[in-house]
C-alpha cells in the first residue's frame, strides 16, 4: 500500500482522509514522529498549504498531503479568510474570533458566507490542488456546540442547520474539506 502522509495531528481531519483515500496507508505527523510548526506566510489557502507540504515532505521524503481553510465572509471583503485562525489575534482562541465576527458584522445587512478550503498534494516533483466551498451565513447568535472554529455561528443553507447544530455526519457531507479532499483525489 502506497503511504501518505497528512501535514496534520488534527485527528477528525485524519479519520475524513483515511476514510476517503482508502487506497493509501494515511499516516499523521505523529505517526511519523514529525515535530514541525510551520509559518503560515501565503495570502491564499492554496498558498499556504504547499507551504506546509513542501516542509513536511522536506522531511520525510514521502507524499504529502496538507490542507488549510478558513471563513470567508462577503461583507467583511473576504475576511477573515486565510487569518481565520488568528483572526482576533495570534493566540488561537475560537470564543474570541467568534466574538470580533460578531462584533465586525453587527452593522452589515448582507452576513452571507463560505468554508473554503485547499487540499494540496505534493511529492517532491507533482503538485496537485484540491478545491471546496459549503455556503451559507452568520447567525447573530452562537447555537449549539458542536464542530470547532466558526461552526455555532455558521448556517448552511444546504443542511439547513448551522454547523454547531450538525453531527459529525451531517457536516462531513457538504464540508468544504471534504469536497476540497474529493476534488484532490478525482486528480491523482
Ligand atoms: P485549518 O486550516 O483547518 O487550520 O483552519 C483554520 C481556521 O479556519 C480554524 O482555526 C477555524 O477558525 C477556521 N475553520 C476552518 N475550517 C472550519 C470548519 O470546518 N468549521 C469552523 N471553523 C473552521
Amino acid at each position: 500500500m502506497k503511504k501518505i502522509v497528512v501535514a496534520s495531528n488534527n485527528k477528525g481531519k485524519i479519520r475524513e482522509f483515511r476514510q476517503i483515500l482508502s487506497d493509501y496507508e494515511v499516516l499523521s505527523l505523529a505517526d511519523c514522529n514529525i515535530n514541525v510548526d510551520v509559518e503560515e506566510t501565503g495570502t491564499t489557502f492554496e498558498e499556504n498549504a504547499l507551504i506546509k507540504a513542501k516542509a513536511v515532505y522536506e522531511i520525510i521524503g514521502v507524499p504529502v498531503i496538507s490542507d488549510d481553510s478558513g471563513l470567508v465572509v462577503e461583507a467583511l471583503d473576504g475576511a477573515p479568510g486565510v487569518y481565520s485562525a488568528r483572526y482576533a489575534g495570534a493566540e488561537h482562541n475560537d470564543e474570541a474570533n467568534n466574538a470580533l465576527l460578531l462584533k465586525n458584522l453587527q452593522d452589515k445587512g448582507d452576513r452571507s458566507a463560505k468554508f473554503v478550503s485547499a487540499v494540496v498534494y505534493y511529492d517532491g516533483a507533482k503538485t496537485l490542488v484540491g478545491k471546496g466551498e459549503v455556503k451559507g451565513y452568520i447567525l447573530h447568535e452562537k447555537h449549539g456546540d458542536a464542530g470547532f472554529g466558526y461552526d455555532p455561528l455558521f448556517f448552511s443553507t444546504e443542511l439547513n442547520k448551522c454547523f454547531g447544530e450538525a453531527t459529525a455526519e451531517e457536516k462531513n457531507s457538504v464540508s468544504h474539506r471534504y469536497r476540497a479532499i474529493c476534488d484532490l483525489v478525482k486528480q491523482l
